[in-house]
């Protein structure tokens, strides 16, 4: 099965620090990113109460695909109905960092995480639905309420992201759903293979490790401490040979 040609889009301006490039660079087996990630102006203001873009307002900001099976914008203003996504016509997703960035940061998840989360859904997605992105209007049931730790949780309770976005997964009832549909049957190897590549979506080694500590404190206290004491013990034993070998002859 060939892979599904993604083209993003920067939609406006991006005030906080998204490593692109690493989203750019990041290798599947499902999908490929095309280059380059363009940047286009989002043109005239907000039309919804709440200060966000209501479907047609994005609608009319979202380029075209230019040759891509799917195309993503991300932006940072707000979308209809607080989303941090939302699906429009032909093929094209839009993904918002409104509100989703403090939560991000927060619990120190890279802002890169929660692309790279959209662009594995999003991708599935097009495979379940015969190679096209159901519009918003159509019902689907591809999202579940309940949060697992899984790509396709709603989070209906937004904070509940961050369980997806270090080292996600497709929990058994996706699995069971995407490699069951009738003609559009995802294979058993592609899904292997993606759980292995969600594994490396994750948080930076230090807030892995100070995680770890925060959940194992009492042995984190037992280790701390012996090697608190090795070092003193490595310490003395390094000054005293220095002490005989060299520092008493000179004195
Ligand atoms: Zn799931």
């Amino acid at each position: 099965m060939s892979k599904i040609k993604i083209r993003i889009v920067i939609l406006g301006h991006i005030p906080h620090s998204l490593n692109i490039q690493k989203v750019q660079n990041w290798k599947s087996d499902l999908f490929e990113i095309l280059s380059p990630i363009d940047t286009v102006n989002i043109v005239g203001d907000s039309d919804g109460f709440e200060w966000e873009f209501l479907d047609e307002n994005m609608e009319r900001q979202l380029p075209v695909r230019n040759g891509a099976d799917v195309l993503i914008g991300v932006t940072n203003v707000p979308i209809q109905n607080n989303y941090f996504a939302r699906r429009y016509s032909d093929n094209r997703v839009c993904m918002t960092y409104s509100t989703m960035t403090d939560i991000l940061k927060y619990d120190n998840i890279p802002l890169e995480n929660l692309l790279l989360r959209v662009i594995y859904s999003v991708s599935f997605v097009y495979r379940r639905y015969g190679n096209r992105i159901p519009l918003i209007s159509e019902s689907t049931n591809f999202a579940h309420d309940e949060t697992r730790g899984c790509i396709f949780d709603m989070n209906g309770i937004k904070t509940d992201v961050i369980y997806s976005l270090n080292k996600p997964q497709l929990c058994d009832s996706c699995i069971n759903t995407l490699t069951n549909i009738p003609q559009y049957k995802v294979g058993k190897n592609v899904i292997a293979k993606v759980q292995s590549e969600l594994k490396g979506i994750k948080k930076g080694l230090y807030y892995r490790i100070t995680d770890l500590l925060k959940k194992h404190p009492i042995p984190a206290i037992i280790f701390s401490s012996i090697f608190a004491i090795t070092l003193g013990v490595i310490g003395s034993t390094i000054g005293r040979l220095l002490w005989e070998l060299w520092i008493k002859h000179w004195l």
